[in-house]
């Protein structure tokens, strides 16, 4: 295990997050895409983001540019077909939530990725809330079938430029949310209710900068959560956290995950427990 230094983080900050992580016993985590980039995928906004490098890109994932403009989805394809995640392996910072998991505290994880890593990494399907959906599957924008995006990227590389539905000729893209597109409504009462249902929200490897995702964080601490925020950048919500973490993923998370457990010998008592609405 990395030991946390200063280079880390000041010890103070260490101690309080050790404290706070110690007491968790139902953690809900959000992670996004800095959980990633040690996978050698890139962010959007970090300092390496795909967007910091060409604000152009980000007309890819909007859903009125895809529908109107046949060269975006032209782009589009190309993109997925480079896209570093089909190469990519899960990191220490995944296996931290596995550790978790298998230690009985990982309640949910709400991910706002896209590259199904937690799952390579060896969490459950139904540990993972895909609040953005997954580059791995495709669907028709006109009837909603599904397919597995290796069959459209294989007719990418056959020659067809924007491949369409099989089945009625409609517009095909990855099945994950675009910007002017609404999340899943399943997949969202989900997470609404892990992030009343925990004790701690850890947020990771997210700039809490897209909605509705960022305000689990809130809906979370306002409902009495603790909040841990691990990202080397600042986030709209690092002053309500209790312990903010920016030292590399792939070291604070393992560190953390390994923190003992302090069992107060209370019972465990969240907004999602009926036995406790009374008080509200
Ligand atoms: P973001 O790009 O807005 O923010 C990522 C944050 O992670 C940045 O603030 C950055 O400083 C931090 N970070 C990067 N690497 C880190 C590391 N090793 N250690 C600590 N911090 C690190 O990402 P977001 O908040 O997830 O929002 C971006 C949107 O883009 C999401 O909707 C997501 O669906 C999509 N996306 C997904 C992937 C993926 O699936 N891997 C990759 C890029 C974008």
């Amino acid at each position: 295990m990395t030991q946390p230094g200063p280079e880390v983080d000041d010890s103070a900050t260490w101690q309080r997050a050790r404290e706070v992580f110690g007491a968790a016993r139902r953690i809900t985590a959000l992670t996004g895409a800095g959980v990633s980039t040690a996978s050698g995928i890139p962010d959007f906004r970090g300092p390496d983001g795909v967007w910091t490098r060409d604000p152009q890109t980000a007309r890819l994932t909007d859903i009125d540019s895809y529908l109107a403009d046949e060269q975006v989805r032209v782009l589009a394809w190309r993109a997925r077909a480079a896209n570093p995640a089909w190469h990519a392996e899960p990191n220490a910072a995944h296996r931290a939530f596995v550790d978790l998991d298998e230690a009985g505290r990982l309640g949910a994880l709400l991910t706002q990725n896209i590259d199904e890593l937690h799952q390579r990494a060896g969490l459950a399907r139904d540990r993972v809330l895909e609040l953005h959906g997954t580059m791995r599957r495709t669907v028709c924008l006109h009837c909603g079938a599904t397919g597995a995006m290796t069959d459209a990227l294989q007719r990418v590389a056959d020659g067809e430029p924007d491949p369409d539905c099989r089945s009625c000729g409609g517009i095909l893209k990855s099945a994950t949310v675009f910007f002017g597109q609404a999340l899943d409504a399943d997949v969202v009462r989900e997470a609404r209710h892990a992030a009343l249902d925990c004790d701690l929200f850890l947020a990771a490897g997210t700039s809490l900068t897209v909605h509705p995702a960022a305000g689990f964080v809130e809906l979370a601490a306002r409902a009495g959560a603790k909040l841990i925020i691990c990202n080397a950048e600042p986030t709209p919500y690092d002053d309500i956290a209790d312990a903010v973490l920016r030292g590399p993923l792939t070291e604070v998370l393992p560190a953390l995950a390994a923190a003992p457990l302090i069992d107060s010998g209370e019972p465990l008592r969240t907004w999602g427990d009926p036995s406790t609405w009374e008080q509200m």
